[in-house]
Order: C-alpha cells, then structure tokens, then sequence
C-alpha cells in the first residue's frame, strides 16, 4: 500500500536537489553579499553520488512517486549530468510506466546540454527567467547574466524537443513588476508556458517581506487586463500552478501562489536535498537523514521503511499557517534543499 501522510495526501512528486551550488547569486535566492567567495558549500564526499541518487529515486517510485524533477542550486553545474539522467529515464513505476522525469534550471548551460540530456531520457524542463529586460534580470541573477542566453538555451530545449518549456518568473514587488505583462506577450508568441512565482519566504537570507509580493490577484489582472483569459481546471491533483487559458486560443500562463493561495492540502512532495537530507516541505526547518540510511548497510526494504514511515508522520502545511511573525522563524535555503 503506497504510504499516504497524516493529511491523506499520496506521495506523488520527488525533487532531486543534485548540488548545492549555483553559478548565479539571485537576489532573492543566493545574494552574493551571503555566498561570497568565502562560502563553503558541500564538500564533495558529502553530496549523494548518482548512484546514491538512482537508488533513493527507485525507493520513491515504489511506494508511489511517478514524476522526478532535477534541481538545486543549478543542477547543470554537476558534473556528467546526462549520465543521471540516463539512470532515472530507466525506472517505471510499479506498473510498468514511465516516469514523468523533468528539471529545473537557471538555463545558461542549456545551450550545450540540451542535446545531451534530450538523449539520456530527459522529456522536458523549466527554465526560470525572471525579465527580458537586461538591466532587470542581471540585477535580479546578481551576475549580470544577459537574457539573450537564457533565450538561446529555451531555443535549443524546444530545437531537441524537452518540450513542453516552462518558464518560472519569480515577481518582486519594485524590482521587475514591470516586466510580467511583457514576459506574458513573449510567452504566447514563443510557445513556453510562462508561470508566475509569487515571492516567497523560503530560507532567510533573501530578507523577505510580505510588502515585496505580488499576490497572484494583481498578476492575474495585469495579464488579463491586456489578454483576457479564463481559469483552467487543474492537470492533476496537487499541481503547483493555477493554470489561465487565453480567450483568444494563445496557450495559457500559471500562477504558482504560495502566498496567497496555499496549497498544501494538495501538496505531494517530497525534496532530497544535494547531501541526502529528505525535507516533506520547502518551508522545513530539519530533514531527515536519508543518506545515512543509504550508507549504513540497509536493504532497499528498510529504505522504503525508513521513507515510508517519515511520508506517514508528515503534517506539514506551513503556507496555510503562516503568518506575518512565521517569517521569522529559521528555515533551510531553497537552494540547499532544492528549489
Ligand atoms: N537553479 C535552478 C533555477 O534557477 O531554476 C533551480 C533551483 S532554483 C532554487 C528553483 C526556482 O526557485 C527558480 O525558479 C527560482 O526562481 C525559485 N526561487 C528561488 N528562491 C525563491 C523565492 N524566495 N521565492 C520564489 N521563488 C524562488
């Protein structure tokens, strides 16, 4: 029996975190003023190997999860990626089905790694892009990387076909508002489905304040003020984005409103961060440590135990408790847990 929490909620969704690091100090994310040249990520013999990984994953999709989303830090900075991607495109589900096997990333080495991870398996990617405007968008990726690259990279997804692309925009208030109803214009001509991020207060470095987000009622009206748009009904239970279907036929955008719209109810995720800690929310403040179970000698049994029984004690629901005072409380970096 797959294992369901205290809430009722399957395990459906796993995020493979594949490193810590990032070749980008987004603002709101890794500002450089915290992950300077100093900042010590993880030594290398603490971070899951990809054979470590396979077997977490193959402990996931037999007590239930069907789709593996790579991220990090930036997934594509870790070495021979392709070579992991190979392994997880091989694993079916109890029933003998694929899996619904997709990345994130920030896009600056999509260009190069397409071809490659198309041909290990990979079906799709997100790739996150937050204004076409480069004054904006290398402020806000805090090493003035130009969106002329990150378009490439999303040119040479679609030319190997990791399609469909999506896009994740995250919105700050007073920093690239401006840039949503553009970014919308250019997603319904290209073909990408453009997903909104509502700002959130994940990790503590970034200084969050409820002031700085755009609450999906206002990007909903920015958009449809200038494309109408109606909502559409969810792919499948627990899908992060509230999904809006042009009137005019041109595809659809996505809200993805933590902070207005919590949807924990719905939420069945779990996150293996880079160095094997297993989080059942992004707002974790403690993991549980899947690496030791994956190095001490258990049997794939036990590690399907050991998971089982953490899914069946969650209760988390942080967005729906949280409160202006929760914001303060300590919490795990998004990068380190896996975005
Ligand atoms: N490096 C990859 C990338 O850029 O997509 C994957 C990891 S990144 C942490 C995953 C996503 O989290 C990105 O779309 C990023 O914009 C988003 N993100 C990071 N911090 C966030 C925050 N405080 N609020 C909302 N979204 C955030």
């Amino acid at each position: 029996m797959d294992p369901l929490d205290t809430l009722g909620r399957p395990l459906h969704d796993l995020r493979i975190s594949v490193t810590d690091r990032c070749n980008f100090r987004c603002t709101y994310c890794m500002p450089k003023e915290v992950f300077g040249r100093d900042y010590e990520f993880l030594p290398r013999d603490q971070v899951l190997s990809f054979e470590e990984i396979e077997r977490a994953a193959r402990a996931f999709v037999s007590l239930g999860v069907e789709k593996l989303r790579i991220t990090g830090g930036e997934p594509l900075v870790r070495r021979d990626l392709p070579r992991l991607i190979a392994s997880l495109a091989a694993l079916r589900t109890p029933d003998g089905r694929e899996l619904d096997l997709t990345l994130t990333t920030n896009g600056a080495a999509l260009r190069a790694l397409a071809g490659p991870l198309a041909r290990a398996g990979l079906r799709r990617v997100t790739v996150s892009l937050d204004s076409l405007d480069d004054a904006v968008f290398g402020a806000m990726n805090g090493v003035d990387f130009p969106v002329a690259r990150v378009l490439d990279g999303i040119d040479a997804a679609l030319a190997v076909g990791l399609a469909p692309v999506k896009v994740n925009m995250v919105v700050r208030r007073g920093i690239n508002e401006a840039s949503v109803v553009p970014m919308a214009g250019w997603a319904r001509e290209t073909g990408v489905t453009l997903r909104f991020i509502e700002y959130m207060d994940v990790g503590h470095s970034n200084g969050w304040r409820l002031d700085e987000v755009v609450g999906a009622g206002e990007l909903i009206a920015s958009v449809t003020g200038t494309w109408p748009a109606e909502p559409a009904d969810p792919a499948y239970r627990g899908e992060v984005a509230g999904r809006w279907r042009y009137l005019d036929g041109a595809g659809e955008f996505g809200i993805i409103s933590s902070v207005t719209r919590p949807f924990c109810r719905d939420c069945t995720r779990a996150r293996l961060s880079a160095d094997g800690q297993l989080y059942t929310c992004l707002f974790a403040v403690t993991g549980r440590d899947l690496r030791a179970v994956l190095r001490d000698g258990s049997t794939d049994d036990e590690l399907r135990t050991f998971i089982a029984g953490i899914w069946r004690a969650r209760d988390d629901r942080y967005s729906e408790l949280r409160s202006a005072s929760t914001s303060t409380l300590p919490k795990v970096e998004m990068f380190a847990m896996g975005g």
